[in-house]
C-alpha cells in the first residue's frame, strides 16, 4: 500500500505548531506497513545542509496557472532515523524566498496562489515518480486542494483512478477562503467545482469546505473535537456541511515521538530524568528560574505556557487574571510569539511583577528547557482540536491545566479522579481558570497527591503506537473499497 501525505509544514524539518509534529511522526510508525512519501515545500529557512536535503537530477517542472508559467524543482532527503522520503518542492517565488513557514503579511490572494501552486505540483510530481498512491493524506487547508483537483482536473486521469483521499483537520478556524475567480488560476472547473456541494461557501470559493465535500475519509485529531466541530458553537460555520459528512468523519487522537521528547534523553536539558529520578528535574527548574530571574524556592510551584500567541489559546483569560495571578503562591513562565497585543501583554507583566516571566519568539530548545523545568503547564484553551503542548508536558512531568475542550477533554484526567494527571475548569472565564490553577497549587503542598499524579502523567501512554493502527486501519479499509 502507498500512502502519500502532503502539508505545509513537517517536523523537523519546518514546524510552526502541531501540524509539523503529527506529519512528522505519524509516518514513522506506519513505515514497516506501507510505503510513504511526504511531500511540503521548501521553504527559505529550511536548512538543506544540516539535513542533507538535495536536489533530484532533472526535476525541473513548468506547471501554468492561469496564465502565469511557475518553475519548480524537487529535493529530497530521509525523514531522519526512517527510510522514509520525503520530498521539497522549490519554487523561489512562492516558498523559498521566505524565512518563515507562515509569513506575516501576505497578501490573501497570493497566500491561495502559494498552496494551490503547491498541491498541483504535488500531483504532477507523484506521478512524474511514479509514485501511484492507493491513499493521500492531505493535512489542513493548505493542501484541501489535492481532493478538489482529484475530483475535477484529474477526474478522468487513468492514473490516479483507484487513489482515495484522506483530508485531516488540525485546525478548523483556517479554512482557506477567497473569491471565485481564484478558481481561473487554478485552472479549475466552475462548472464541476463552484456548488454547495464542492467548494462554494456563502458566494467564496472555501478550500476546507472542497475537501469535506470531494475526501472519501475526514479526520479530526480528537474525538472530542470530531464532535465539538459538528455544533454550532464550534464548527466555524462549517458545522452544517460536517453534519452532511459525518458518515465518514472520524476522530483519532494524535500522539507524539516519544523519542523526540524524552526527559531521559533530551539534550537541552541541564539534567536528564525519568519517573525515577524525579530529583534531578529540580535541576532544570533551578536553572529557569536563574535564566528568567525568578528566585527559586522549592515550595512555588513553576507554572509554564508554551504556544503560539492567538486567541484560540486564551490568552484572554490571562489577561482577564492578572492580577490573580500576581496574587498567587506560585511563578509563571510564558514562551510564545503571534499577536502583538498579547505579545506586548505578556511583556508588560514581566516587566511589572515578581513572579511572571515572558520571553517572546519561538525558540524551540527553550521550549523542552521550560517543560523539563516546570510543575504545571497552563492551557486555557477557547478550543483545542488535540494539542500536542499538553502530551509534551506530562511527558516532562508538568500537570496540565487545561479547559475541557477538544482534545485536553480526551487526554487529561482531571483532579480528583483516578489517576488522575490534571487539573480542569470548563467555562471559558478566568475565574474558573484562576480555581484551577488554586488548587493546582494546593495540591502541589501536598507531595504524596502530586507525586502519585506526576507520576500517572509520565507513565500515561500517548506514543503513536495506538492511533497509527487506527489509521492504518482506515487506509486498508479505503484502499480494499
Ligand atoms: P498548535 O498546533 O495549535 O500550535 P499544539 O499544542 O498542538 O498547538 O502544538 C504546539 C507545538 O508547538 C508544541 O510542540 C509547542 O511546544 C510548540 N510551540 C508553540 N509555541 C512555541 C514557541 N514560541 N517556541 C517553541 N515551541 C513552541
Amino acid at each position: 500500500m502507498k500512502v502519500l501525505f502532503a502539508a505545509a509544514e513537517v517536523a523537523p524539518f519546518s514546524k510552526a505548531g502541531g501540524l509539523a509534529d503529527v506529519v512528522g511522526s505519524l509516518p514513522k510508525y506506519i513505515e514497516k506497513k506501507a510505503q510513504i512519501a511526504i511531500f511540503t515545500p521548501l521553504h527559505g529557512l529550511i536548512d538543506t545542509e544540516k539535513w542533507g536535503i538535495k536536489e533530484l537530477e532533472n526535476s525541473e517542472l513548468w506547471l501554468t496557472f492561469g496564465n502565469q508559467g511557475h518553475k519548480f524543482r524537487l529535493f529530497m532527503c530521509k525523514l531522519p532515523g526512517t527510510d522514509i522520503n520525503v520530498f521539497f518542492v522549490h519554487n523561489d517565488w512562492y516558498f523559498t524566498c521566505f524565512k518563515e513557514v507562515y509569513p506575516k503579511w501576505l497578501d490573501p490572494r497570493y497566500e491561495h496562489e502559494r498552496y494551490i501552486a503547491f498541491s498541483l505540483a504535488v500531483m504532477e510530481y507523484a506521478k512524474l515518480l511514479n509514485f501511484k498512491a492507493d491513499i493521500i493524506h492531505a493535512n489542513d487547508w493548505h493542501t484541501a486542494m489535492i481532493p478538489v483537483y482529484l475530483h475535477s482536473n484529474y477526474r478522468y486521469d487513468e492514473y490516479w483512478q483507484h487513489t482515495k483521499t484522506v483530508f485531516e483537520i488540525h485546525n478548523l478556524a483556517y479554512q482557506g477562503v477567497w473569491f471565485e475567480d481564484v478558481l481561473d488560476f487554478a485552472n479549475m472547473r466552475k462548472d464541476i467545482v463552484y456548488n454547495e456541494w464542492g467548494v462554494e461557501h456563502y458566494g467564496k470559493v472555501n478550500w476546507m469546505k472542497g475537501a469535506i465535500n470531494y475526501s472519501d475519509r475526514i479526520v479530526a485529531v480528537s474525538p472530542t473535537y470530531a464532535r465539538e466541530i459538528l455544533t454550532g458553537e464550534y464548527g466555524e460555520g462549517m458545522d452544517y456541511t460536517l453534519r452532511g459528512a459525518r458518515y465518514k468523519l472520524r476522530g483519532i487522537l494524535n500522539g507524539i515521538d516519544y523519542d523526540a521528547f524524552n526527559p531521559k534523553k533530551d539534550k537541552t536539558l541541564v539534567k536528564n530524568y525519568d519517573v525515577k529520578t524525579l530529583k534531578y528535574k529540580e535541576d532544570n527548574k533551578k536553572a529557569i528560574c536563574e535564566k528568567f530571574g525568578l528566585k527559586y524556592n522549592p515550595d512555588r510551584p513553576l507554572i509554564a505556557c508554551i504556544t503560539r500567541l492567538v486567541p484560540q489559546k486564551g490568552i484572554d483569560l490571562i489577561r482577564d487574571s492578572e492580577n490573580a495571578m500576581k496574587d498567587t503562591n506560585a511563578d509563571y513562565i510564558f514562551l510564545g510569539s503571534g499577536n502583538k497585543d498579547y505579545e506586548n501583554l505578556l511583556i508588560w507583566l514581566s516587566n511589572n511583577s515578581d513572579n511572571i516571566r515572558a520571553y517572546i519568539g519561538y525558540n524551540g530548545e527553550l521550549a523542552n528547557q521550560i517543560y523539563a523545568a516546570s510543575d504545571f503547564y497552563l492551557m486555557p484553551s477557547k478550543f483545542e482540536p488535540c494539542g500536542l503542548s499538553q502530551l509534551i508536558a506530562m511527558r516532562y512531568g508538568s500537570l496540565p491545566i487545561v479547559r475541557a475542550t477538544g482534545g485536553l477533554e480526551d487526554t487529561v484526567v482531571g483532579y480528583p479522579l483516578n489517576d488522575s494527571t490534571g487539573f480542569k475548569f470548563w467555562t471559558y472565564n478566568g475565574f474558573d481558570m484562576m480555581q484551577a490553577v488554586n488548587c493546582a497549587i494546593e495540591v502541589y503542598k501536598d507531595k504524596y497527591t502530586f507525586n502519585a499524579m506526576r507520576k500517572s502523567a509520565m507513565e500515561a501512554d500517548f506514543s503513536w503506537k495506538k492511533s497509527s493502527d487506527e489509521y492504518l486501519n482506515m487506509y486498508k479499509e479505503l484502499a480494499n473499497k
